[in-house]
């Protein structure tokens, strides 16, 4: 495969961007690799800049769920875009996102939009802080929440992915009120709100766990995170930027029967833009200012052409039948790639909520972060260079959940599964 283009790009891009890109999973350094530069894509289909043709499993990392270049989406952006771009002042359409999207979420109450999953955890946080007049957090080692101050600690993505314990630049008195335990288990829980219940703000968690990797949740686990918040006064964030849109139309928290107090979002509410969004209950949401006296801002946020990129999007997942024909298409992948593992003989726990999915170089079951490092990680470099080289672009990390889009047919996924068998053969 040719890629002196990517190359040449790459080597100019590490003269002026930190090593070379603007999100640090993308320099693929950890699987020994450098990155593809992408020109365009299509449907489930990405062309890089040397012209090669990828079957794409990364979906921007999350938001083209429907494939790339919906022709619903485009429209709505066009048509935004010939009334202007940004006007830093309410428009219709940031209304009729909220709108829409409290009407698939019914704990939302209220919603404000901001510019990513980022903004979007801190600015819930901040809220449940300010609300509860308290300082503790509660988050699950490996989950990723974005790269706010409070929730660097043992966190799952790009911080796994490079093995960096925490960060500098983090105050220690900002990270002395986190507390990082354990995913899937419930009786550390108890046992630590037992302990610091009251100082708690808020406990934290992704649903569906996609930043070590994929790893689902189990039920006690989920509904003890409901009983002890509520216990202590403390408030449940369900961080749904990944999971929100994703797992069902109304998140994980529709598909496991949890209502959280707050919920984050991003992602697929942008429909490929910078949007992220945060929400819930209305009594706590007054509290965001101007309404009340917890603050958060954002010159573009509610920006139109991402609202109605969004919106746009959103409407499409509502189609009937929708959530079924894509899980359908990725557990016939997961199937597909579990066979192909036992055929070469080689362990995996391959899994899948959705249209999410992981696969560990690793007997199983992963049910947390220290399971999820337990996989053999230079199969999983040798994994993902043979599938590249096959022209199927997966995420350059053990330590990613991937993505099935609509726009990936029958063809794409029998595809996928032949170039893992030629793979995982020659491991
Ligand atoms: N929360 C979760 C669960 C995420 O997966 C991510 C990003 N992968 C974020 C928050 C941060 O979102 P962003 O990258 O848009 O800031």
């Amino acid at each position: 495969m040719r890629t002196e283009r990517s190359q040449e790009l790459f080597k100019r891009a590490e003269l002026c961007i930190p090593g070379g890109v603007n999100s640090p999973v993308r320099a693929c350094r950890s699987v020994g690799s450098t990155p593809l530069f992408i020109d365009r894509a299509q449907g489930a289909w990405l062309y890089d800049a040397d012209g090669n043709a990828f079957i794409d499993y990364v979906g921007s990392w999350g938001p083209m769920i429907l494939g790339h270049r919906h022709p619903a989406v485009e429209q709505a952006i066009r048509k935004v875009m010939e009334r202007g771009v940004s006007f830093g002042a309410p428009v219709d359409l940031e209304v009729a996102l909220a709108e829409k999207v409290m009407s698939l979420v019914p704990s939302l109450e209220m919603i404000r939009m901001v510019n990513s999953g980022t903004e979007a955890t801190m600015s819930a946080l901040r809220l449940a802080r300010g609300f509860t007049g308290r300082n503790g957090l509660v988050k699950f080692d490996g989950c990723y929440h974005g790269h706010g101050d409070s929730f660097l600690v043992d966190a799952g993505s790009g911080v796994a992915t490079l093995s960096i314990p925490g960060s500098p630049g983090v105050p220690d008195d900002v990270i002395k009120h986190t507390f990082s335990i354990p995913y899937n288990d419930a009786e550390t829980f108890r046992n630590l709100m037992a302990e610091r219940g009251k100082d708690i703000a808020a406990v934290i968690v992704e649903p569906v766990a996609g930043n070590m990797g994929f790893v689902r949740p189990e039920m006690n686990f989920l509904s003890a995170l409901r009983d002890e918040t509520e216990k202590y006064g403390a408030l449940l964030i369900f961080d749904e930027v990944m999971t929100g849109f994703r797992v069902a139309s109304g998140g994980a928290q529709e598909l496991f029967g949890i209502r959280p107090d707050l919920s984050t979002f991003g992602k697929i509410i942008g429909g490929g833009l910078p949007v992220g969004a945060y929400g819930g209950r209305r009594d706590i949401m007054k509290h965001v200012a101007p309404q009340g006296p917890v603050y958060q801002a954002g010159t573009l946020s509610g920006n139109p052409l991402a609202m109605a990129a969004g919106l746009a999007t959103l409407e499409e997942l509502c189609r009937p039948g929708f959530y079924e024909t894509l899980a359908a298409k990725t557990r016939k992948l997961v199937e597909g790639l579990t066979a192909a593992a036992k055929e070469a003989h080689i362990p995996v726990w391959c899994d899948c909520i959705g249209s999410m999915f992981g696969l560990f170089f690793i007997e199983g079951p992963v049910r947390n972060f220290a399971d999820a490092r337990k996989s053999d990680l230079n199969r999983f470099n040798a994994y993902y260079a043979g599938m590249r080289e096959k022209c199927i672009y997966l995420a350059p990390s053990q330590f990613e959940a991937g993505f099935v889009s609509f726009a990936h047919g029958d063809e794409e996924i029998h595809a996928t599964i032949q170039a893992a068998r030629s793979v995982l053969k020659n491991l």
